[in-house]
């Protein structure tokens, strides 16, 4: 048996395993199996050295282990090393284990248009805002803005990845909310505590929301009732699930299956 998993703590709520199982069967991959892996921060470290022996592949990582995995890993990739984290680990037959970043590249393959010289505005700067700047900048945009609600942390986000910090949200081709605004509904308030508007929610080409949630999010409905193109979190977090399952399995991710075993819990 190949095993895969996604190692988080709490985990019970992710839709990882329903989203690669389903990409296993339609491949006729029976011999393989992704689970859960609910290990509490201070058992990361032993227990994520102990799955390559006990059969596993490779694993997702999600919050709050992603900066510990890309520490306890013995190599990583330079969008790793860059972001800060590990959303991805491969487990070695000699027993090392290598940390990528699938974050930031499923971003860019799930917004599919071409972003050289485009101006992205992304809010938020916590480890999904850095995985979108940086994706943003290896994607050749023209500009990055970065807005959250504590300054000073866009300011240094913006410094070490090379966007620029603004004070207060301003208009671009690309918004990105990486913010946890609308993971708790707060009807009728979530704009305005990503300091949004609808009109300026209107000035944008595509929306996209990490965030997903049962029902649309306020930032989303706004940019739909504008006309722009929009993208939830469920739809980025296919793209990255996608990435990491090819690098395991040498095997092209069936994205439709993917996106439809997402959905299917909602
Ligand atoms: P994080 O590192 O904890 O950062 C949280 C960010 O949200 C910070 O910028 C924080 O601002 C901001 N924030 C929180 N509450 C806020 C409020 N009430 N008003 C304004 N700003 C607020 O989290 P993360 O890992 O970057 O994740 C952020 C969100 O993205 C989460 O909802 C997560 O579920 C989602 N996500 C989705 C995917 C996917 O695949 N779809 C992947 C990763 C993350 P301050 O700095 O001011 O505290």
């Amino acid at each position: 048996m190949h095993r895969l998993g996604v190692l988080g703590w709490p985990v019970a709520h992710s839709r990882s395993p329903a989203i690669h199982n389903a990409a296993l069967a339609a491949l006729g991959m029976g011999d393989w199996h992704y689970q859960l892996l609910p290990v509490p921060p201070e058992l990361l470290a032993e227990t994520t050295r102990g799955l390559g022996g006990a059969g596993f592949v490779g694993a997702n990582v999600t919050i709050p282990h992603k900066q510990a995995a890309l520490a306890l890993a013995d190599s990583a990739s330079e969008a790793a090393k860059a972001i800060g984290a590990a959303n991805t680990l491969t487990f070695a037959g000699d027993g090392t284990i290598a940390a990528e970043n699938t974050d930031a590249p499923g971003l860019i393959a799930a917004i599919a248009d071409p972003l050289g010289g485009k101006r992205a505005l992304v809010l938020g700067a916590g480890g999904s805002a850095r995985a979108a700047v940086w994706a943003l900048r290896e994607a050749d945009a023209a500009e990055v803005l970065v807005w959250n609600r504590t300054g000073e942390r866009a300011a240094a986000l913006a410094h070490e990845l090379g966007g620029r910090a603004v004070s207060e949200p301003e208009r671009a081709e690309l918004l990105i909310n990486c913010t946890a605004v609308g993971l708790t509904p707060a009807p009728g308030e979530e704009l305005a505590q990503l300091g949004l508007t609808p009109a300026l929610v209107g000035e944008f080409e595509t929306v996209v929301d990490l965030v997903y949630r049962e029902e649309t999010t306020e930032l989303l409905a706004a940019a739909q009732a504008q006309g722009a193109r929009t993208l939830d979190g469920l739809e980025i977090l296919v793209a990255q699930g996608a990435l990491s399952f090819e690098l395991w399995t040498g095997r092209e991710a069936p994205l439709q299956v993917m996106g439809e075993a997402a959905r299917a819990r909602r």
